[in-house]
């Protein structure tokens, strides 16, 4: 018996499926250093909690920040983290098992960074590893019929960058990727609040509020009240903000996720674009959660749109239909 792993190791989220038993981690990915000795303390949801309110000598860093990779060892220490959490889960065998890996990796990602990949996968105990590029597995997560002759698209909006890929015939046509995703989002909150009110708001927070009455598109209004820390006086101040307000302050953010899928349909050979109209594209990653976002790509490119179900999880499950269809595998890496 082997142990097949799917592995979505995201700017935001790491999730790992096990064959057999669905999504036995899910965690962000951040890993918690002490800052002099570069010691390991934390990795996943327990350095999450440290972040924020971390004294001076621990460091939290994400791995991934940007959708490509911006530390080797903090990767490396991630990938070990999740897949020994995951094996973990398949229970005690007596007979060392063969590790099977399929890792989603950015479309971004250079030689290099899919080797450290590779290479980290190996050192965590993996004697089979397949790297897949990440929209082809979110495809695949959400059952698109990917090794068809003919065109489907999907556009995966995480939180360090939006890909957006059209493929056939189980390999990518065209693809665009930007470092402008759910993340940039969050950020634009604080700046905009910072701003506007004078007021310092923390990442938690921002993302509340894009979470709560973020939109890409008019719908209802509605408003939230905020407490952070007046940049004038250094004391507490609770201040109102609407939804109509956060959308503006989104608007350049937006523009570039617009222009990113449009670009990538520009770029696509015309009989599978013809394809792409007629069905449309599918949205995933956390960053498609933002609502009206869907609305506002269909408008702006004239092609329906569809949310894929559990857009969270989308690239994670693919791996893990990777990881455990070989013959699918062979069809989708020899691309
Ligand atoms: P990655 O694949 O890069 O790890 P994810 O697909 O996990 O990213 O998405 C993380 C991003 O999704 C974060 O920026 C987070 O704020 C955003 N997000 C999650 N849920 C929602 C939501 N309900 N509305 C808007 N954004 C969301
Ligand atoms: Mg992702």
């Amino acid at each position: 018996m082997a142990i097949d792993l799917g592995i979505d190791l995201g700017t935001a989220n790491s999730l790992v499926v096990l064959r057999g038993k669905g999504i036995v981690v899910s965690e962000p990915s951040v890993v918690g250093l002490d800052r002099r000795s570069q010691k390991v303390l934390k990795v996943g949801n327990e350095a999450f909690e440290m972040a924020g309110k971390t004294p001076e000598n621990i460091v939290v860093i994400r791995p991934l920040k940007s959708g490509v990779i911006a530390d080797d060892y903090t990767t490396e220490i991630m990938l070990k983290y999740l897949i020994t959490k995951a094996k973990a889960h398949a229970g005690f065998s007596l007979f060392p098992q063969r590790l099977r890996v399929v890792v989603g990796v950015p479309t971004g990602a250079t030689p290099v960074e899919r080797r450290a990949v590779e290479e980290a996968c190996r050192n965590a105990g993996a004697r089979d590893v397949w790297l897949v590029q990440e929209p082809l597995a979110a495809a695949i997560g959400a059952g698109l019929p990917v090794t068809e002759a003919r065109g489907n698209m999907i556009v995966d909006i995480g939180g360090g960058t939006t890909e957006a890929a059209v493929f056939s015939l189980g390999g990518l046509v065209s693809w665009k990727s930007v470092p402008v995703a759910g993340d940039a989002f969050t950020e634009r909150i604080i700046e905009f609040v910072k701003g506007e009110f004078n007021l310092f708001i923390g990442e938690r927070t921002a993302e509340t509020i894009k979470v709560n009455i973020g939109s890409a598109y008019p719908l209802d209004k509605a408003q939230m009240e905020v407490t952070g820390r007046d940049l004038l006086t250094g004391l507490p101040k609770r201040i109102t903000i609407s939804s109509d307000a956060v959308r503006e302050a989104f608007r350049e953010l937006l523009n570039t996720v617009v222009d990113t899928v449009k670009e990538t349909l520009e770029n696509t050979p015309p009989e599978l674009i013809a394809d792409v109209m007629e069905t449309g594209f599918y949205i995933s990653g956390g960053g498609s959660l933002l609502k009206g976002l869907d609305r506002l790509l269909s408008e702006r490119t004239g092609v329906p749109v569809h949310m894929v179900e559990d857009p969270l999880t989308a690239v994670a499950r693919g791996a893990g239909i990777l990881a455990g269809n070989a013959r699918l595998l062979k069809e989708i890496s020899s691309t």
